[in-house]
């Protein structure tokens, strides 16, 4: 069976759900591999879809890693900004609202919202989306694409790639975008976790596990020499911690690396004479009972303590100023090595894709094949946690769309 369209889209996620609906007045097809579109979009925002950040567009640079993705996504997001991916929404009746973090949700609090209104304009502009139609190849013939499921062959004037990347491989996004892309002649940047926990090698706190923080700073060390920093909130898990604060800066992390937390947001300096002070003038106090105010929780001064390995009845009087110096050190600077990352079965997210080099940051087009196009995760960029990641494929398949549409006129 071969049929014809004049757009072909790979995927039903939101990069290629929003493409197809910005494509009304043409013949457009999505192929979809699972039996149920935008699986993983269900997922986000825990079932509850933080579907952008409100921040300006500026701000948005600085959190797509290093300057050249968030140079490659300025057009789109100039093109389509927070707020303009708002007004498609709003003005098929769903509201919004925004936490103080600059998180924006459905005011329902439901993915399954965001998810009905892209498939109700999907309809609206006459797509057609087959499920269960995995792509296994694609190739260009001429002027067309042909692209092959174990059913049939789609020829298109134009092809969308939006196939994912390869976090969460269950939801449908698997890996097969990079393949494809790569099936078309395009390089791929090797694709690694992002968004994704940290386990530590013998990880002390586990008995925490659960505890947050807030405005948490931890630091990356490689062979001695500091290669990247956070600041945001963090997460005690059972092996190591996740949180905004480890999940944002993953993608800068490998196995071996180590990371210094402080728990608080004084000095080592001054978290030390502090404790001197407290010490001299509370001597009569456990030493347990001395950290008051560093926002420090109780459970982990415990922890802490033990694992300065200063007696748990030790009294201010007694604390030895080598012991001093230690307990100072977990606090202000709590050292981990890196075991292993989360692997992609539970990461956010994926760092790496298709090579932003060859892919036109003013259109998302091919600058290998005219009429190819790529959208959403499957290029060569994460965003942090934040509603990052759908604000970028909704805009870089909004996009792709403009020039689709301008190709196909
Ligand atoms: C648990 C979790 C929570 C998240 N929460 C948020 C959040 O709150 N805010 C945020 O901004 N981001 C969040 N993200 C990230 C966000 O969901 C993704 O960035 C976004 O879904 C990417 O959209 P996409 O359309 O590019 O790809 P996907 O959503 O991955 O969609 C790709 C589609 O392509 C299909 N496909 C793949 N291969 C083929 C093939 N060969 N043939 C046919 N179809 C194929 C897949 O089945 C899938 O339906 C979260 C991610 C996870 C895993």
């Amino acid at each position: 069976m071969t049929e014809e369209f004049d757009v072909v889209i790979i995927g039903a996620g939101p990069a290629g759900l929003f493409c197809a609906a910005n494509l009304a007045g043409l013949r457009v097809c999505i192929l979809e591999k699972m039996n149920l579109p935008g699986r993983k979009l269900l997922l986000s925002g825990s079932g509850q879809c933080n579907i952008t950040h409100a921040g300006s567009m500026g701000d948005y640079a600085l959190h797509f890693g290093d300057a050249s993705h968030a140079a490659f996504l300025k057009p789109a997001l100039r093109a389509l900004s927070n707020t303009d991916l708002l007004t498609f929404f709003e003005k098929r009746g769903m509201t919004f609202e925004t936490t103080d973090a600059g998180k924006v949700f459905p005011t329902t609090r439901s993915a399954d919202d965001v998810l009905d209104v892209l498939l109700d304009a999907c309809d609206a502009a006459g797509v057609e989306i087959l499920y269960e139609e995995r792509v296994e190849s694609v190739k260009k013939d001429g002027e067309r694409f042909v692209v092959s499921t174990a059913y049939g062959k789609y020829l298109a004037r134009c092809l969308v790639v939006a196939a994912g990347g390869s976090s969460y491989p269950k939801t449908g996004s698997s890996g097969d975008g990079v393949r494809l892309s790569e099936m078309l002649g395009h390089s791929i940047v090797e694709p690694k976790e992002a968004l994704t926990p940290v386990y530590a090698e013998n990880f002390r706190l586990a008995d925490l596990s659960g505890l947050s923080f807030e405005n948490v700073t931890l630091t990356i060390w490689r062979d001695g020499k500091k290669i990247g920093a956070n600041t945001s909130d963090l997460l005690i898990t059972r092996f190591g911690f996740s949180g905004p604060c480890v999940l944002d800066a993953s993608r800068a992390m490998q196995a071996g690396d180590v990371l210094k937390i402080s728990f608080t947001q004084l000095s080592a300096e001054a978290v030390d004479a502090l404790l001197v002070e407290r010490c001299r003038k509370e001597g009569g106090r456990l030493v347990s009972n001395l950290l008051y105010g560093l926002s420090v929780p109780d459970r982990l001064v415990k922890s802490l303590i033990e694992e300065a390995e200063i007696a748990e009845d030790t009294k201010g009087s007694q604390l030895s100023a080598v012991s001093r110096k230690a307990l100072v050190r977990l606090i202000t600077s709590y050292e981990v090595k890196i075991s292993r990352l989360g692997d992609f079965s539970i990461s956010m997210a994926t760092a790496g894709g298709v090579s932003l080099s060859e892919v036109n940051k003013k259109t998302c087009e091919s600058k290998i094949h005219a009429g190819l196009f790529f959208a959403g995760e499957v290029l060569d960029i994460d965003g942090d946690t934040g509603g990052y990641n759908l604000q970028a494929a909704f805009s870089t398949a909004y996009l792709a769309a403009q020039r689709i549409k301008a190709i196909c006129a």
